[in-house]
């Protein structure tokens, strides 16, 4: 954290000159089970990862923003006129900056506070694009350092909103509320049990070093993927079948529904979603039953992954071949983390069998000619908070 912190503070004393008002940090999150549940309002359970993203702000006095951040180098400015309500998509901020526009603008239309402008610079750790969710760290962190130099006081559901709303509506970025809500609200030693309907959260303990555990994430580093149609047309199957059950979501179907629904299709996706659910449940009910040894996880992360291969289609081979090799190269169970299409797999290892796996991992991504894969330890750690 230090070190984010001197690069925020030196790349704001070099966008900006002087020195900021505070830091505060947000960090980025793998999600253990329950994937592409959170919008049909069922089970997830995420933890922020020690990944951060920090933001160094101060207040400005003209009401405009300016936004430098050390991934791109490059200084955004925006006034007003650009975050107000009802305005033309061309009109908008666009790119990286677009998270921070959208988290003024989300502010204004969810609290009716029109605050005044800021001066950020943003230097982060969380690698980018990579399943992670650096979108949400970038967006917390802007909104933690925002509430606190106006001194606006908001609950953390609230937050989640707000950010999730600027993703969704200004950036255009269709998400749930499992990334903000793993940013903002966990806990370090563990993990974040969610009911997506009512947004109830549990912190749940994840003893993962007790028994020598360790959950290492593996950004595959794909090539960059056009997923968000892809994720758009998943929500859609999951809306599709929904209204055909006569269910609000998802969440509310039964097994033996799944006959009813016209084609193999809607059965498939269908099936993702509630077995996933049931296995999210599954190791909910563990973890607070003070269940110890970790290694349970290891098959319904697998079966997670198998599902949302053979089910709901949002793997590529390069994740499936990834999840294989860990496998081979001992892990417990592994499985793609975030929206799909790309990203990182997270491994469940025995310590000492870490630098194995690694290697096997390695070793079938050299063979088959993809980048070289990076390797992180995903230990349970602190959502956002002021850092300095
Ligand atoms: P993920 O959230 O999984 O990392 P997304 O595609 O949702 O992937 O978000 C990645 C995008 O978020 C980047 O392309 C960039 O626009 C923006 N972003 C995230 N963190 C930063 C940062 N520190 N500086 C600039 N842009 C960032
Ligand atoms: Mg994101």
């Amino acid at each position: 954290m230090d070190k984010l912190i001197k690069q925020a503070r030196a790349g704001f004393a070099r966008a900006f000159g002087g020195i900021p008002d505070g830091y505060w940090a947000a960090p980025g999150r793998i999600n253990v089970l329950g994937e592409h549940t959170d919008y049909n309002a069922g089970f997830v359970l995420p933890y922020a990862i020690p990944f951060y993203t920090v933001a160094a702000a101060s207040r400005s006095k003209s009401p405009t923003w300016q936004v430098w951040s050390q991934a791109t180098g490059e200084t955004v400015t925006f006034g007003p006129g650009r975050v107000r309500e009802q305005l033309p998509r061309s009109q908008a901020v666009s790119g990286w900056a677009a998270y921070v526009a959208g988290v003024v603008w989300a502010l204004k239309h969810m609290t009716g506070v029109s605050i005044g402008g800021a001066r950020i610079a943003l230097a982060s750790n969380v690698p980018l694009g990579a399943g992670l969710s650096s979108s949400a760290a970038l967006s917390v962190s802007v909104l933690s350092a925002l509430c606190d130099l106006y001194d606006i006081k908001l609950d953390d559901e609230r937050k989640v909103l707000i950010t999730q709303f600027a993703e969704n509506e200004y950036v255009g970025a269709p998400t749930g509320i499992l990334d903000q809500t793993a940013s903002i609200r966990s806990q370090p030693g563990t993990a974040l049990f969610m009911d997506c309907r009512s947004q109830v959260v549990e912190a749940l303990p994840f003893p993962l070093e007790e028994t020598g555990l360790e959950m290492i994430v593996v950004d595959t580093r794909s090539p960059h993927r056009h997923s968000d149609g892809e994720y758009a047309d998943r929500r859609e199957d999951c809306e599709l079948a929904a209204e055909h059950l006569g269910v609000d979501s998802l969440r509310d179907v039964v097994r033996g529904q799944l006959l009813s629904l016209p084609d193999l299709l809607m059965k498939r996706r269908v099936r993702h979603v509630v077995t996933e659910n049931q296995r999210t449940l599954t190791a909910a009910n563990r973890l607070r039953d003070g269940e110890r040894d970790l290694r349970f996880l290891g098959e319904l992360m697998l079966e997670s992954h198998l599902s949302l291969m053979a089910d709901f289609e949002v793997t590529i081979p390069q994740l499936d071949h990834t999840v294989n090799a860990a496998l081979r190269g001992g892990a417990w169970g592994a499985r793609m983390t975030g929206g799909g299409f790309g990203g990182s797999v997270i491994c469940l290892v025995n310590r000492e069998n870490r630098e194995a796996m690694c290697d096997e991992i390695r070793f079938q991504a050299h063979q088959r000619g993809y980048n070289e894969p990076r390797f992180y330890s995903a230990v349970p750690s602190r959502g956002a908070h002021r850092v300095g």
